[in-house]
């Protein structure tokens, strides 16, 4: 696959991305699409509100982000962490960029709802242990898409 002139052996975000430019997403894979973001609930959370704002040209970094695409971000951080306070009633949004799996070198931005009740061993950079742990189930395809439904419908509100 070439994108951006760079020839990539293997981007699993990119192929995400394929999927829902062809229209085969589900619902909670393709909650919102801006000209420059995708906002998409995490395929491997067992936190329900889990987001990700993923850059729709493959960039490693942010530094890459032109100006377009900076310019359209701040203000999707703000409108979708209002939309997560409304949906999840939840009590804070967390923001992280790492960009560092080797699935997913690809600018994506984490953007989790942190709920009141949350445990203290959870919080902060240790929310982490809700993505891929095997003790927890996943937050399932149904609950996802109910969250996505109304997450649309919040932000269309903004
Ligand atoms: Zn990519």
């Amino acid at each position: 696959m070439t994108t951006n002139g760079r020839e990539l052996t293997a981007c699993k975000t990119c192929e995400l991305i394929a999927r829902r430019d062809a229209g085969d997403a589900p619902m909670w894979d393709a909650i919102h699409r801006t000209d420059h973001w995708d906002l998409v609930h995490a395929y491997n959370s067992s936190l329900p509100g889990w987001l990700v704002l993923v850059a729709r040209r493959h960039i490693a970094a942010l530094a890459d982000l032109n100006a377009a695409e900076a310019a359209e971000l701040g203000p999707l951080i703000q409108k979708v962490s209002a939309a997560l306070h409304e949906v999840t009633g939840c009590h804070k949004t967390y923001l992280a960029q790492f960009a560092e799996h080797p699935d997913h070198p690809h600018v994506h931005l984490h953007l989790v709802a942190r709920r009141l009740d949350d445990p203290p061993e959870t919080r902060g950079p240790a929310v982490f242990a809700y993505i891929d742990d095997a003790t927890r189930p996943l937050v399932d395809g149904a609950r996802m898409n109910d969250l996505a439904r109304r997450l649309q419908a919040a932000l269309q509100r903004r």
